[in-house]
């Protein structure tokens, strides 16, 4: 029996078999071979070749008209070069001279080509080296004969572990039968924990090498209320979570309770509830949970699915689904929010050094203006199934958004030309998650009908800290004094200009954060399902005079962890809470 503590990222206790999912790596035999079986190594590397061209052809297929310009010639290249002539003749040169396996020949191939790439001068042949690495990859995957597991063919019941997951990986696999999840990488804000969250499967990430110390079905049990994974259980350990695992759910049906009570502070200040979705199937857990409406629907998770990009139809469907299974309340579907690590890797061939920084959001419009209209006619015509906003992400100033609204308005036009039904004064907000855009907010204020700030990605790049990266997830502080400051001036600026501001990042969920936002100002929250109970729980034992002189006392203060420390304090003593930080 062992014990890893990791990263608490979504709450449960499990008690289930690993299933080791490491289909990504590929570890390349090196071995020698006889003058005889050079002729059937050579076979072998054409047979993989042939197979990684149709392999792309269907991808091409598959795409059908989803598909850009750019991206066909990509693909198109891509085929060119599996079956460049000079490459062959390298490959069976070195096949006789060496007289080792050809998936080592092939990488020493490749290898040489990328070093001559990057000593020419010339930016555009140096960009190829992505291209070789990409095609070897491939063609090494079919001379390995490993094809892409998928994680949606899963047949029994599993916790699934991990070196990293890819959100698409998450969207993509069989959820009835991942009971719980542990992966060496990620942290609390990273798509993973956030989509663990959604599912309600407990989870712990940022184990560091879960994944080397465990094997396909020895037994686990995942705490994800502590972030402890535990290896190969004793009996009496096993008993004792039995018991902790009922003592949890119990408490977790008590909090179901309050999910007919309003959010009222106990001075009568109504504050909304709303909910971050990612799939329309999560409209049952935010009913369930008592959610004043959806806050956040994640719409990238429509896009990231192993089937490629939605139609507009198939867009439009799935935001009426929601906007009728919600009624009354308003559902604010964010835009497409690719790049970073929402990508579909078949369609993302490039490798960016920096992609947080790089082609993500609001910046993959530029490249895709059709994919953008497309999704804005589906929500348009959605818009009339009930009551919907929509918003932007990752707006850094105002020139972006005035060119999504040009891009809107053109859409419109478009729409009413055709005589397509619309709602015309539908709700178009911002998200507010880069600083640029918080320190502007006054300006963008004017120009938009709502703000909501993400402080998942406003922490990151405010403090510099990769959300994802467990090495430096000490220095994510959502308490940080920067952070704070430029929250109350979102705020401010927001209601100055007298439009709603709301919050969808993490830190509207943390238990230790309401007090503070609620004194800021803060009145609609929107957050992961699962956590707006325990969060109504605390607003109606709210003071708002009292929330007021906390924000006094933290705005004078200069380090985290004393703010921290006063908060905590301050919810034990105001609030009688207890439940142990989140
Ligand atoms: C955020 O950045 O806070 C946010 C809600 O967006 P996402 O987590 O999807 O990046
Ligand atoms: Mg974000």
């Amino acid at each position: 029996m062992k014990t890893l503590k990791g990263i608490v990222a979504s709450p449960g206790i499990i008690i289930g078999k690993a299933y080791l999912y490491l289909e990504k790596e590929y570890s390349t035999p090196k071995y020698d071979i006889k003058d005889s079986e050079i002729l059937a190594e050579h076979e072998r590397f054409l047979k993989a070749v042939e197979s990684a061209t149709i392999e792309i052809k269907e991808l091409k297929k598959k795409k059908k008209k989803k598909i850009s310009k750019e991206e066909c010639r990509l693909l198109d290249s891509h085929i060119l070069m599996l079956n460049d002539p000079d490459i062959t003749r390298e490959i069976i040169t070195k096949l006789h001279e060496k007289k080792k396996n050809v998936e080592w020949i092939l990488l020493q191939v490749i290898e040489e080509n990328i070093d001559k790439l990057n000593a020419t001068q010339n930016e555009y042949l140096k960009e190829r080296t992505t291209d070789f690495v990409d095609i070897s990859q491939r063609i090494l995957r079919h001379l390995l004969f490993k094809k892409r597991r998928s994680l949606a063919d899963l047949e029994k019941e599993v916790v699934l572990v991990a070196g990293t997951l890819l959100p698409s990986d998450v969207i993509g696999m069989n959820k009835e039968k991942v009971k719980g999840i542990a992966t060496d990488g990620g942290t609390k804000t990273s798509h993973i924990a956030i989509l663990a969250r959604s599912f309600e499967i407990p989870a712990v990430v940022g184990l560091s090498d879960i994944s080397t110390k465990i094997e396909s079905d020895d037994e686990l049990i995942i705490d994800g209320n502590k972030g402890e994974v535990i290896i190969t259980p004793d009996d009496v350990t096993k008993k004792n979570y039995r018991k902790t695992q009922k003592k949890w759910l119990k408490h977790e049906l008590q909090l179901l309770n309050m999910n007919k009570l309003p959010a009222t502070t106990r001075d009568g200040k109504i504050i909304n509830l709303k909910a971050n979705i990612e799939t329309p199937d999560e409209v049952k857990s935010a009913i369930a949970h008592g959610a004043d409406g959806i806050g956040l629907y994640r719409s990238e998770f429509l896009f990231i699915q192993p089937t490629g990009f939605p139609s507009e139809d198939e867009q439009y469907k799935a935001y009426s689904t929601v906007l009728e299974a919600m009624k009354d309340k308003s559902v604010c579907i964010r835009t497409l929010d690719y790049g970073g690590e929402k990508i579909i890797p078949d369609f993302d061939n490039r490798i960016e050094g920096n992609p947080l920084l790089g082609w993500r959001a609001v910046r993959f419009y530029r490249s895709y203006p059709d994919i953008f209209k497309t999704q804005v006619r589906a929500i348009l015509r959605a818009s009339v199934h009930g009551r919907l906003k929509m918003m932007f992400p990752m707006i850094s100033g105002i020139d972006e958004l005035k060119l999504l609204m040009s891009m809107v308005e053109s859409v419109k036009k478009d729409l009413r030309k055709k005589k397509i039904e619309f709602v015309e004064d539908i709700d178009i907000g911002i998200m507010i998650e880069v600083p640029s855009a918080a320190l502007t907010s006054d300006i963008l204020a004017r120009h938009t009908g709502f703000f909501s700030i993400g402080t998942n990605d406003l922490i990151q790049y405010t403090l510099a800290v990769d959300r994802g990266n467990e090495r430096v997830a000490y220095l994510y502080e959502p308490f940080h004094p920067g952070v704070i400051r430029l929250i109350q001036q979102v705020i401010d600026n927001a209601k100055r200009r007298g439009i709603p501001v709301e919050m969808c990042g993490e830190m509207a969920g943390n238990p230790y954060a309401v007090a503070l936002l609620v004194g800021l100002g803060l009145d609609s929250f929107s957050l992961s399902p699962v956590r707006i109970p325990e969060v109504k729980k605390i607003i109606r034992s709210i003071n708002m005079s009292e929330a007021a002189c906390l924000v006094d006392q933290v705005l004078s203060m200069e380090q985290t962890a004393k703010i921290e420390k006063t908060i905590v304090k301050w919810m034990e003593e105001k609030l009688d809470f207890n439940s142990g930080k989140s």
